[in-house]
This record gives structure tokens, sequence and C-alpha cells, in this order.
């Protein structure tokens, strides 16, 4: 299997992409700890769906905004599983509206959620992966952080932070063995994305050269390739998932 012996972290992986990611990382052997912000059904459900795959697995419940609260759940990993060889920086929001409505607490929520949290739990993580002589930090970005997105001024801009961090973190660990990169999905069916409506929906599709939004398990099959060997000469680079809608 591609991640055999590996133990994965991933922020915000009760639902949607993030759970997505952690099913198939499982599915391949690898660990996994995963942190959301309150243990619920789903939460519990994406616990038992990963366990039932064989694999050891933890939940833990946290802000990932927090910086300390960052440090102390990637200790607590350590603690449990001995190791952390991928962190996948999931956890994220929007606040949508145009920039002359946008309130500060949009922008700071926004700002804070998106790109503080892989921040902090690249900077948590990194002191153990430089031991180890391996890691892999994978940070999900968006086609709108490339392109910008009308309404998303707040989220764009957190998207293209991710591609500044990913690009500067990636040059500061290469020598160390730790690959750093980043997926910029399109249109993803998830919670967020669903939250538009179905009109919205479907009008977007037009607009997208395959003509679908895509699957939580399409972005998990790119984060499985950087994740593993298969990537083995992949740092710093952004890889879209998106049904062609960034060309
Ligand atoms: P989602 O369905 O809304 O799931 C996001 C997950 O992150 C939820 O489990 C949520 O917890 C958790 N979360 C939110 N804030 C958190 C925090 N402060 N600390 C810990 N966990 C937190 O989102 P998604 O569509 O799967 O998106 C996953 C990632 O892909 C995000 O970074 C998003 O920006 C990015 N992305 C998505 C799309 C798309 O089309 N869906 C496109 C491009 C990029 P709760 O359940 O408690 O809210």
């Amino acid at each position: 299997m591609l991640l055999d012996h590996q133990v994965a972290l991933i922020t915000g992986a009760s639902r949607g992409i993030g759970r997505a990611i952690a099913l198939r990382f499982a599915s391949e052997g690898a660990d996994i700890a995963f942190i959301d912000l309150k243990e619920d059904e789903q939460m519990l459900a994406t616990l038992s769906d990963i366990r039932a795959l064989g694999v050891r697995a933890k939940a833990y419940v946290a802000d990932a905004s927090e910086f300390l609260t960052a440090h102390n759940i990637v200790s607590e990993v350590i603690n449990d599983f001995g190791r952390i060889d991928i962190l996948v920086n999931n956890a994220g929001i929007t606040r949508d509206t145009l920039l002359l409505r946008m309130s500060e607490q949009q922008w700071d929520q926004v700002l804070t959620v998106n790109l503080k949290s892989a921040f902090n739990f690249s900077h948590a993580v990194a002191p153990q992966m430089l031991r180890q002589r391996y890691g892999n930090i994978i940070s999900l970005s968006s086609v709108v952080g490339e392109h910008g997105n009308a309404g998303q001024t707040n989220y764009a801009a957190s998207k293209a932070g991710i591609i500044g961090l990913t690009k500067s973190i990636a040059k500061e660990l290469g020598g160390k063995g730790i690959r750093v990169n980043a997926i910029a999905p399109g249109f993803i069916l998830t919670d967020m994305t669903k939250a538009l409506g179905e009109d919205r929906l479907r009008e977007i599709e037009k607009t997208i050269p395959l003509r679908r939004g895509g699957e939580v398990e399409e972005v998990a099959k790119v984060a499985l390739f950087l994740a593993s060997d298969l990537a083995s000469y992949v740092t710093g680079q952004v890889i879209s998932c998106c049904g062609g809608m960034n060309s």
C-alpha cells in the first residue's frame, strides 16, 4: 500500500474534503489523527469509518486557528502515534460578500481559520519532521486563490496566502527531506458549495470545461499522489483539481 506505516494529521476532517482524504489515506495503510471543532455525529462516524479500514485513528477536538492549541495537539499526536509523516492543512471556512459590505470580522475570521491554521500546524509539525528527516505537508488552496473571485476577497486572499506559505516552506525544508505542496480545488460538491443553492450550482457547472462539480474523492486522489512516493520529486507546487476551470 502507498502509505504503509505512515501517520497523517488532518485538520477539519469530520466531513467534506478532509474526511475523504482521511479515508483515502487510511485505505492506503496510514494511521489517521484528525481534528475538528466539535465532537458530533459526523466526527464519530468519520472516526469509525476510518477504523473500519483496519488502521489506528483518533479524533481531537480543537480550533485549528489557535496557535498554542495547534502545538498542544501536535504534541498529543506524537505522544499517541509516535510520529507525524503527513500534515494536511484542510480546515477552512467562507464568509462571502462583496468588498464594500465585508466587515473586519468577516475578513479576520476567514484569514485566521484558512491561513493562520496552516501556519500554526506547519510550525508545530516542522520540528518533528526535521527530527525524522522526513515529512510531507499538503495545504488546501483554491483556484480562486490564483484567479480571484468577486464576493470572496477574504477567501481568495487566504487561499493565495496558502500558495506563498507553501512555496516558502518548501524552499526552507526541502533539504531536510520534507516536501510541501498545495492543492487548488475548483468547485467541489461539499456542504461549503451546496450552501450556494441548486440554481447557482447549475450556473457554475456550465462554466466548467468538464461540465460538473468535482467529488471529494477526486481531491483525495490528488492528496494521495502528493503524500505518496509517487510524488517523490514534487515540492513547492500547486496542483489544480478543478475540471479545467482555471484555464
Ligand atoms: P466543509 O465541508 O465546510 O468542511 C470543512 C471542515 O473544516 C469542517 O469539518 C469544519 O468543522 C472544519 N473546520 C472549520 N473551521 C475549523 C477550525 N477553526 N478548526 C478545525 N476545524 C475547522 O469544507 P470543504 O468544502 O470540505 O473544504 C475543505 C478545504 O478545501 C477548505 O480549506 C476549503 O477552503 C478548500 N476548498 C474547497 C472547495 C470546494 O469547492 N468545496 C474548493 C476549493 C478549496 P465543522 O463541521 O465544525 O464546521
